[in-house]
């Protein structure tokens, strides 16, 4: 098959994936029935894996193609999706795929996030499962990634039994085709901040502290300490990133000096977050802000800190298994990024050989008019048959003297 063909293979099948309309919250099992049928074939074998209470609604699709044994690579891609229905902006169905005028550019819900990666996977199966492959080359195709990669888990738990412990997982979430071997956890810090109520026609005058300047006081402190922020990094990830996302006034109105605030600041930051790490940082900017207020009002004032973390970090610290992806990939370097992916489930669950590498560009994930470029699925397509080739002679590269 000629590249422009495949190219035309993988668009056909991206087209079909998008109209599946897997947003996290609906089933993805017509899509999980579609790769299925595509890749029926005497040398591909099949599970299906889902947690007891999503069993009827979703489920991870694990493919194992080629021989029964130790060692092989996996690639690895969520099929599910943010919304899209009710983001403004979309100039196309994001339903349907869609390209632009010249053809470089693919629009629609998932195109980058992840479906054109999965497209890649899903039209490459047949072709490798006919090569003579010495080792396995796995499959996954994830649920729940979106919502907290609560899916996944149930996919590594099927590792265990089958005794799969591949050589090396690869997720091709939209990185721009950058090899990325660490990425930040993602944490919600909430700031309450109380303070007495007032009538509004005391002000300007000093007895009462209004919370929400307070809390304006606080942010201000908070995204000007860049101090603050390399207390929060780490030495590989480099400086944490504050960025406030959310502003609630909980209580008060007209005529009322506002009491009670709260600000949600998302925090991209080392590969785990502890109370005290937060405690040891924002302890000293808490204390200075309320001190000043203090010498200038009369009353309550107090700011508790709380966080939830979103995902945690990742960082791959096997040297041997970046040098495999840097050769497979073709690349010299490899990279940090600062949003999560199921790497951390990946380590957690005994697979710490786990890099990111995929097409499309993460600045157009989860936005309206998402696309991927036709130029990253092509390149991708070739990043693939390296992968491939590895398992036809895995030898030829595990004896690189890169790899040490
Ligand atoms: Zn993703």
């Amino acid at each position: 098959m000629s590249i422009e063909q495949e190219y035309f293979s993988v668009k056909d099948i991206l087209g079909d994936l998008i109209g599946f309309q897997t947003t996290s919250n609906r089933s993805n099992l017509e899509l999980i029935a579609y790769a299925e049928n595509l890749l029926r074939h005497p040398n591909i074998t099949t599970w299906r894996s889902a947690y007891p209470d999503d069993a009827e609604t979703h489920c991870n699709l694990l493919v194992r193609i080629g021989p029964k044994g130790p060692g092989g690579l996996l690639i690895s891609g969520h099929v599910d999706t943010v919304p899209a229905l009710d983001q403004a902006g979309w100039i196309t169905d994001p339903y349907v795929l869609t390209p632009s005028e010249d053809g470089e550019k693919l629009y629609g819900r998932g195109a980058a996030d992840m479906l054109g990666a999965v497209a890649c996977m899903l039209s490459k199966g047949k072709t490798w499962a006919d090569m003579a492959l010495a080792e396995p080359l796995y499959l996954l195709l994830s649920y729940n990634e979106e919502v907290g990669c609560t899916g996944i888990g149930s996919a590594i738990e099927t590792f265990g039994e089958l005794g799969i412990q591949p050589r090396l997982n690869l997720i091709p979430e939209p990185s721009g085709l950058e090899l990325v071997f660490a990425h930040k956890s993602c944490t919600t810090v909430k700031f309450t901040v109380t303070t007495g109520h007032g009538h509004a026609s005391e002000g300007n005058s000093p007895p009462v502290t209004n919370a929400v300047q307070l809390t304006s006081k606080l942010i201000d402190r908070i995204s000007e300490d860049g101090e603050l922020r390399k207390k929060l990094g780490h030495p590989l990830l480099g400086p944490a990133s504050t960025e406030f996302t959310r502003f609630l006034q909980l209580s008060g109105g007209a005529n009322v000096i506002p009491g009670d605030v709260e600000a949600s600041m998302d925090l991209r930051a080392t590969e785990g977050i502890t109370q005290d790490g937060l405690g040891n940082a924002f302890g000293p900017v808490r204390a200075s802000v309320l001190a000043e207020y203090r010498r200038r009002k009369i009353g309550p004032a107090d700011i508790a800190v709380d966080y939830t973390i979103r995902g945690p970090g990742f960082i791959c610290d096997d040297p041997r298994t970046i040098e495999l992806a840097k050769l497979l990939a073709h690349r010299n370097d490899a990279i940090v990024v600062a949003y999560g992916t199921e790497a951390p489930r990946f380590k957690a669950g005994g697979h710490p050989e786990v890099l990111i590498l995929g097409p499309g560009g993460i600045k157009e994930a989860h936005i309206a008019n998402e696309f991927v470029a036709r130029r990253q699925l092509i390149e991708f397509l070739g990043i693939l048959d390296n992968f491939a080739d590895f398992c036809v002679r895995p030898a030829k590269y595990l004896c690189d003297p890169r790899l040490g």
